[in-house]
């Protein structure tokens, strides 16, 4: 049996942190030995070691998820409203431990508390109580093909889904995908990011302490390219969900292909923010700011290339750059007048000032940051580069941090042009108070959400995903639902006479 760690958080928090891997209902110790160590990037001190799932954990996982899902199961013999129940059950001991689940992902993640709390804790809770609602209203059709027959649909589960998360959304990613894969009767193996595990693990508690049958729900701590790889190729594994790197997506949907799996894939994002002359600047500034610069610029979603037309332009940047100073503090995830926390590691914190060598180089102007003023933990400070143009590598890849670019132009169709110019597809903002271009440009624009005079709007009943290579499906709301479901289709012969 694997240990559960005391731990005291530095907001003075104490709580059971289990480390095992999450099968059938308990806790269990990696059979290699293998272990992971979680750091606070914020200061690089260790938080804990977690076990670390080889190849024949998550064999067992998996085993344990199929013989779960098997006819005749506990989980199967539940009718879809009891289904409800169990996941509405975890929504109030997410709610009940809301403070201790904000508090492991502020730590480990490194993002502000109450961000955490207020955010992304609030939503997984909504999310488990949306999903609780739609279990029982998971419907077919009948379709009428005349008298002679009957011809019906059922939406049935999938069957044992893998689900791959990443560390910006910790215990928010986990409920987005376990959510609509529970209400719709599947079980899954989740694995969370390495350098993010704990919350996955505390939330497994909180699935046993619900009710959930043994194997419905198996949480493995691991590595990408062990543990994630065997899941994602797994022949005994039926859907593959996943949020990360477009790269990893890439790799991933080449595993599925081995059995070819269902997959859903939330990849990255360079989304664009339009701001036209007419827009209110004010607004066009502050969600400027909010779209690049929360949790640090390490959100998929995050509008990463400005585009101002070339009238309101130099104004724009002036109040953009004097908005980001008065509007962040740089520090600790535990302070509550901190607004910018440290970005997850330091592999991440060098990515990134990567791209500030690389957009000085191509000559881009620097108009705020570029440098690591806070010499503890992975920190970078909110950069902004002006002047840039759409073949430069900062403007073309996705930088995953406080990295915003910034450029000027001059009619609709050469902004549209722009915006779409680009292999992503995620979001996109557009300000005007023009009310017919703000939606004829949400029309023309690539993407799969648009935001009009707002940034990075989401909400639990509204689907999130990605065109291009943004990603494949919808997570979230009704969508989601087909995500998770197959299609069935019988024919009843009523005549004898054909
Ligand atoms: P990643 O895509 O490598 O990791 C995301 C998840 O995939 C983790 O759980 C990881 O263990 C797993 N994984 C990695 N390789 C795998 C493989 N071969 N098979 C199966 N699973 C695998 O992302 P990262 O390395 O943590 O971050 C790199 C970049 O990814 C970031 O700079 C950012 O651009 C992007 N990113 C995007 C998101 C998003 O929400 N779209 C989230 C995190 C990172």
């Amino acid at each position: 049996m694997a240990e559960t760690l005391e731990l005291t958080a530095p907001n003075g928090t104490k709580y059971s942190q289990p480390t095992g891997l999450f099968i059938n209902n308990e806790f269990v110790a990696a059979t290699s030995g293998d272990t992971i160590e979680t750091v606070n990037p914020y200061d690089e001190s260790v938080i804990a070691k977690v076990h670390a799932a080889s190849e024949k954990d998550v064999d067992a996982a998996v085993a344990a998820a199929r013989a779960a899902f098997k006819t005749g199961s506990e989980w199967r013999n539940l009718t879809p409203q009891e289904r409800g129940v169990l996941l509405w059950k975890l929504g109030d001991l997410c709610k009940r431990d809301e403070q201790i689940l904000a508090t492991i992902d502020a730590w480990d993640n490194g993002k502000p508390y109450e961000v955490v709390l207020g955010e992304d804790v609030a939503e997984t809770i909504s999310v488990f109580r949306y999903y609780a609602g739609w279990a029982d209203k998971i419907y077919g059709q009948t379709i009428d093909v005349g008298n002679a027959k009957l011809a019906y649909t059922k939406h049935e589960p999938l069957g044992v889904c893998g689900q791959i998360i990443p560390w910006n959304f910790p215990v928010m990613m986990a409920a987005w995908k376990l959510g609509p894969a529970l209400a719709c009767g599947n079980t899954v193996v989740l694995k969370s990011a390495e350098q993010t595990p704990l919350s996955a693990l505390y939330l497994a508690g909180l699935i046993k302490e619900a009710g959930f049958p043994p194997g419905v729900v198996n949480v493995v701590s691991g590595y990408g390219k062990t543990a994630g790889a065997v899941l994602a190729s797994h022949p005994k594994v039926d859907k593959i969900a996943f949020t990360g790197s477009t790269v990893t997506g890439r790799n991933i949907m080449k595993s599925a292909a081995v059995n070819m799996k269902n997959i859903t894939l939330e990849t990255g994002g360079k989304s664009p923010l339009l701001v036209f002359e007419d827009a209110d600047m004010d607004q066009a500034v502050k969600w400027s700011h909010v779209g690049i610069m929360a949790m640090a610029g390490q959100v998929c979603t995050s509008t990463s290339r400005i585009y101002v037309q070339d009238s309101v332009y130099e104004k724009f940047l002036e109040e953009f750059k004097k908005y980001t100073k008065d509007n962040t503090t740089i520090g600790s995830q535990f302070d509550s007048n901190v607004t910018h926390g440290p970005q997850i590691s330091k592999t991440q914190q060098e990515k990134i000032m990567s791209y500030v060598d690389s957009a000085k180089s191509e000559g881009a102007r620097l108009v705020l940051g570029g440098e690591v003023s806070h010499k503890q933990g992975y920190f970078v400070d909110p950069t902004i580069f002006a002047d840039v143009r759409n073949d430069m590598k900062a403007v073309r890849e996705e930088v995953f941090g406080p990295f915003v670019v910034v450029q000027s132009f001059s009619s609709e169709d050469e902004v549209i042009e722009k915006a779409n110019d680009t292999e992503y597809g995620l979001g996109a903002a557009v300000f005007t108070k023009d009310i017919v271009r703000g939606h004829r440009v949400a029309g023309e624009i690539q993407a799969g959400m648009v935001w009009i005079n707002s940034s990075q709007d989401s909400h639990f009943g509204i689907p999130f995903g990605g065109y291009k290579q943004s990603g494949i499906g919808r997570e979230l709301g009704q969508y989601a639902l087909s995500a998770y479901t197959q299609v069935k289709a019988v024919h009843v012969n009523l005549g004898t006479w054909l």
